[in-house]
């Protein structure tokens, strides 16, 4: 290729593109990218399907995970792909459907009686943290399979000793909206502007599609809570006509009732806190265990006793375990590609350390 001369090709925006995925996808900078179609009316942050872009093609520019953390959103598609990897130590099944007929998908690993469970994006505005877990996942399983240690501990024997079981994705409805905005939905369209208040942005939503918090609608106080929540579907902090009202909190709930979990760990974002308390319902070792959480991840232990209707005080009341919500990451949600470096860093310890608590079952 010749030297200062800029090849261009055009290419047709797909659904479930962003601007973050097609520069990785061309091995080109994402700054190149916006450079080269900026004086395109249609080059917004939500990317139209059908859409024509200009791509410098004399840039090769190799992106690498491994020194970059995540480096485009991560989603349902993602995810569908991703989970057709992680065979044979890794089972992964359906255990319902979204509002708008999403499958969330559970992974199970491990053959121990102790039942820990993981679940992350329950705020459309938090699928930083689907990418942890299945981050997370992978690496499992590649320590499993070498044999290898990980911070010290032996993979090997705590797959015999526990059974993992992870929901990287609670709200995948809620994650395409904030990702694709509205050109990702088909149905519902009209019904999810009008939540939205016919601003088109949804970087700032929480809800599910039908507009309901997934972690204000569980039955721990809800009726309190409710009181002092929006009356109507809107962005966020809406618990529902009533409790548990959501296909994607009734298949958590269903699962959380089936499996009898030792403790569960709630991802959120953001602040790097641990909130580990419920009315003084929460056994008294709670304490102690998110001290240890705090220590290994640099996060703060905070008791929140006046904490309510969330998936953790419902856990809490209903089993007298342990139960906890982590807020991953500092600023403002959705956190920037580039906090997912020091999300892994800081949570992959949090996470290894709460597998290894005793069975409260
Ligand atoms: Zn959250």
């Amino acid at each position: 290729m010749k030297k200062g001369r800029m090849l261009i090709t055009w290419y047709e925006v797909k659904q479930g593109d962003t601007q973050a995925k097609i520069a990785f996808n061309h091995k080109v900078r994402l700054e190149a990218l916006t450079y080269e179609n900026k004086s395109n009316p249609a080059f917004h942050s939500y990317l139209k399907p059908g859409t024509f872009l200009r791509i410098p093609t004399d840039n090769s520019y190799n992106l690498s995970e491994k020194d970059n953390g995540c480096l485009y959103e991560y989603g349902w598609r993602e995810l569908e792909n991703d989970r057709l990897k992680v065979g044979p130590s890794i089972h992964c099944e359906k255990i319902g459907l979204s509002v708008l007929g999403k499958p969330i998908w559970l992974f199970r690993t491990g053959t121990g009686k102790k039942k820990i469970f993981i679940s992350a994006a329950w705020h459309g505005n938090e699928w930083l943290n689907t990418w942890l877990l299945m981050k997370f996942l992978q690496e499992w399983k590649k320590r499993l399979s070498k044999r290898k240690n990980w911070f010290g501990l032996n993979i090997e024997e705590l797959y015999q000793n526990v059974t993992l079981f992870v929901v990287p994705l609670v709200n995948p409805d809620g994650v395409e909206l904030v990702q694709e905005g509205i050109y990702g939905v088909n149905n519902y369209q009209q019904d999810i502007l009008q939540i939205n208040e016919d601003f088109k942005d949804f970087r700032h939503w929480s809800a599910n599609a039908s507009g309901v918090d997934l972690n204000h609608q569980w039955p721990a106080d809800w009726h309190e809570e409710a009181a002092s929540s929006p009356g109507r579907p809107f962005f966020r902090h809406f618990g529902g006509y009533s409790p548990l009202s959501e296909p994607e909190t009734k298949a958590i709930h269903e699962l959380s009732m089936k499996e009898g979990f030792s403790h569960v760990i709630a991802l959120h974002s953001q602040g790097e806190e641990i909130y580990w308390g419920y009315q003084n319902q929460e056994p008294e070792e709670s304490k102690e265990l998110a001290n240890r959480l705090a220590k290994v991840s640099s996060y703060r232990a905070v008791k929140t006793a006046d904490s309510k209707a969330g998936y953790k005080d419902w856990f809490i009341k209903e089993f007298k375990r342990p139960g906890f919500t982590v807020e991953t990451g500092t600023g403002q949600n959705p956190l920037p590609l580039e906090a997912s470096k020091r999300i892994w860093i800081t949570c992959l310890p949090l996470l290894l350390e709460s597998i290894t608590f005793p069975d409260f079952s």
